[in-house]
């Protein structure tokens, strides 16, 4: 191992992040809070960090601290070169953020998608990023000694490094760590787009980038990368199982060694119910009032009636199969017969939107729906809600019980994944318990936990202590990102892995 790469506990690291979303620059989903809360963390830790993401259309408008540097790609691509430019953001010290900006690649109105179709060239879109991101870390000056990518559009950095590393010349190559938010996105293509890697077709193997003849993105950073991650200890567990592996339960139990599941934190800057530019009033444990001018301020904002004493059921979600949408419609549907209220936020499948209008038109003054992408909605609904929703087929991490812990607002949760890690149910604690979980994956299960939520809502102090219980909880990112320190100095205190070999 050369002196550049050498790990000594307590040297400041130097890390290069690559991910497509970047909060505040870019964000579907927890991926975005994520990496932009892991690099702010590292560097006020005292580490060298770099994020490098895609320019996204809108992003040079909204922060136009952005600048150009001088910057040649170049890559090839197949049997093309494409150049890029790159931008820089130094929002703070410390850090700082790339874009890769190239307009017909990312000048567009959707991330992945648009009306709900995926884009026709997503593989030649992150191959050409992850080319991007190798080629930042070879040539960077600071010389970055990890790269720690995430999900599928980055995860091909993981073989590009291991294959430069071996016959590239670059044998001062970073070690690499690669992070799982959702094993269920793996970037599957057709299998000519593997062309487009420019690398031998022997990594084109089914215990690497192959899958059924196509190209599966996810699945060669899962062979090739020098450390993996999830997003919570118990979907670390889960993955290792058929039940959740979605088809590669065996490569990741062969990988067992070097994969560990590290819980998210929060970003309490932003997630806060004290100095909250989002929120109509601040509250905190001490003083739970300005809950309730929250909750009553959202109802009008979703004009639902004002009604005191009724509770407010709420939730914040992709509309995905994933988020449980099949339970939670029949239970709803069962349930809002009740004395209830029900607002959701989300955006996604078309066919749940249509299913959640017919919802509305059943319970007219007892449930709002909005679709859309509403971030200052998002925290007036954790917050002014009394329980926060949350029925997921699986869950990686899942933010939103976190925030709503964090907001007072009750989790009602099933217990996969990361909401079994962050809710504590009185049946695992009295003293403790914070949320509701429930197991079977059903509406009736579902259902049931809704009823001891309105049975938790006719006794005030009983949900206060829940409510505080769960405002005291802390999962704030030091720990987090300690978590990850750890991980990038055992890999660079070890030999890189090396596939196949
Ligand atoms: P996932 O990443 O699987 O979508 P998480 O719970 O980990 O789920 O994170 C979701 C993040 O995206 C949260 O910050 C949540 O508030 C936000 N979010 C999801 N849908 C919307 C929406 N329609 N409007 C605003 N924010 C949203």
């Amino acid at each position: 191992m050369s002196a550049g790469t050498q790990a000594s506990a307590g040297r400041p690291l130097r890390v290069l992040l690559a991910s497509s979303e970047v909060h505040p620059y870019s964000k579907t989903g927890g991926l975005a809070d994520m990496t932009g809360a892991l690099g702010r963390a590292l560097a006020r830790m005292g580490h060298r960090v770099g994020i490098v993401k895609p320019l996204f259309r809108g992003v040079r408008e909204r922060f136009p601290g952005l600048r150009r540097v001088d910057w040649r790609f170049d890559l090839p691509l197949g049997d093309r070169r494409v150049d890029a430019e790159l931008w820089l953001h130094e929002p703070e010290r410390g850090l700082a953020v790339y874009f890769i900006g190239h307009d017909g690649y990312f000048n567009r109105a959707g991330l992945y998608n648009e009306n709900g179709r995926d884009y026709a060239d997503n593989a030649e879109r992150f191959i050409f990023f992850s080319k991007c991101v190798v080629h930042l870390a070879r040539y960077l000056p600071w010389r970055p000694e990890v790269v720690h990518v995430h999900d599928w559009q980055t995860a091909l950095v993981a073989l590009l490094v291991q294959h430069e590393r071996r016959w590239g010349g670059w044998s001062e190559a970073p070690r690499t760590c690669l992070t799982i938010h959702n094993l269920a996105y793996q970037g599957y293509f057709p299998g000519w787009t593997y062309g487009l890697t420019n690398l031998p077709w022997s990594y084109f193997h089914p215990e690497c980038a192959e899958a059924y003849g196509q190209l599966n993105c996810l699945k060669a950073g899962i062979a090739t990368a020098d450390r993996l991650t999830t997003v919570s200890p118990r979907y670390a567990r889960e993955i290792l199982t058929e039940e959740f592996g979605e088809g590669l339960a065996w490569l990741l139990r062969r990988r067992q060694a070097h994969l560990r599941g590290i819980l998210n934190g929060v970003d309490y800057e932003e997630w806060n119910t004290e100095h909250n530019p989002h929120l109509p009033a601040s509250y905190s444990v001490q003083d739970l009032s300005g809950k309730a001018v929250v909750k009553r301020a959202l109802l009008r904002e979703v004009g639902l009636p004002e009604e005191e004493g009724v509770p407010l059921f709420g939730t914040v979600t992709r509309l995905a199969e994933q988020k449980g949408l099949d339970i939670l419609l029949p239970a709803l549907h069962e349930m809002l017969a009740a004395r209830m209220r029900f607002v959701l936020l989300g955006s996604g499948d078309a066919g749940y939107v249509e299913a959640l209008e017919r919802l509305r038109e059943r319970y007219p003054g007892k449930v709002a729906i909005r679709i859309g992408f509403d971030p200052g909605l998002a925290h007036r609904i954790e917050a002014g809600c009394d329980f926060y929703l949350m029925p997921s087929r699986f869950e990686p991490c899942g933010l939103n019980q976190m925030y709503s812990l964090r907001y007072g607002t009750v989790p009602i949760v099933r217990a996969v994944g990361g909401l079994d890690d962050t809710v504590v149910d009185a049946r695992e604690s009295v003293e403790r318990a914070n949320g509701i979980k429930f197991h079977e994956y059903s509406a009736a299960a579902l259902a049931h936990a809704i009823r001891k939520a309105l049975v938790l809502y006719g006794h005030p102090a009983l949900l206060h202590r829940y409510r505080v219980n769960g405002m005291q909880v802390d999962f704030s990112w030091v720990r987090t990102a300690g978590g990850y320190e750890e991980v990038y100095r055992e890999a660079l205190a070890s030999p890189p892995v090396v596939w196949g070999g």
